[in-house]
């Protein structure tokens, strides 16, 4: 994808803004492609991934309604560990093959494909253009996530920990929005870096 056309990797922890920083450069004319989305859809009842997945693990891991039950998964991932592998060699090339289709097809000015575990997963920095990295305090993700989900101080701390560190995912961005500032701060940030980013898929 790198050597076809300019594209973007946007990640972020979780409750960092990732979203909110994606709809902006949405209203700005890119292409949004959203990884956890296609990974929903392709686990969603009917979705291309559950007759492999029924077929690897089990019809115990497959709810009534035919979708992936992510609960009984989670489990099976924590009591057997290839299962986290088994699900993954699964899932990714399915979510590399929709991505390269969304952005072969789709409309925007280039692609953005927000991936959450950028970082953590696969070979995305050697699929990108450019890295997108936003970026904010510890405190600051914990109170978003405690607010929005309702989880307790110690849930949204133990996804926290899992994930890749601040330092990590600051260590391979070109490009960092740091979210702790108010709206209006960020949009004009995004503005900015979107009339750079149009400029190098125009010439690439
Ligand atoms: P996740 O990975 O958990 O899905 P995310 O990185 O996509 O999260 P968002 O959903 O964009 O993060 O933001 C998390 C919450 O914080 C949302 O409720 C959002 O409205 C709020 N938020 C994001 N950025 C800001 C900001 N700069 N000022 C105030 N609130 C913000």
């Amino acid at each position: 994808m790198a050597t076809q056309q300019f594209s973007l990797g946007l990640t972020g922890g979780i409750g960092s803004g990732k979203t909110t920083v994606a709809n902006m450069f949405a209203e700005c004319g890119a292409l949004i492609i959203d990884t956890d989305q296609i990974a929903h859809q392709l686990t969603a009842a009917g979705g291309k991934a559950i007759a492999p997945i029924q077929q690897q693990f089990g019809p115990e891991v497959i709810d009534e309604q035919g979708a992936l039950d992510r609960k009984k998964m989670r489990q099976l991932v924590f009591s057997t560990p290839s299962a986290k592998q088994q699900l993954e060699a699964i899932l990714h090339p399915m979510i590399r093959a929709e991505c390269e289709h969304q952005a072969l097809f789709g409309v925007g000015s280039y692609p953005i494909f927000v991936v959450p575990l950028l970082v953590e997963s696969g070979d995305w920095d050697k699929r990108v253009s450019r890295i997108l990295v936003v970026d904010c305090e510890e405190e600051t993700q914990i109170a978003r996530v405690m607010q929005r989900n309702g989880f307790p101080r110690e849930q949204v701390e133990m996804i926290i920990q899992v994930q890749a560190a601040r330092d990590e995912r600051l260590g391979v961005a070109d490009d960092v929005i740091n979210s702790d500032q108010d709206l209006a701060q960020i949009r004009q940030l995004v503005n900015d870096l979107h009339q750079k980013y149009l400029k190098l898929a125009q010439a690439a």
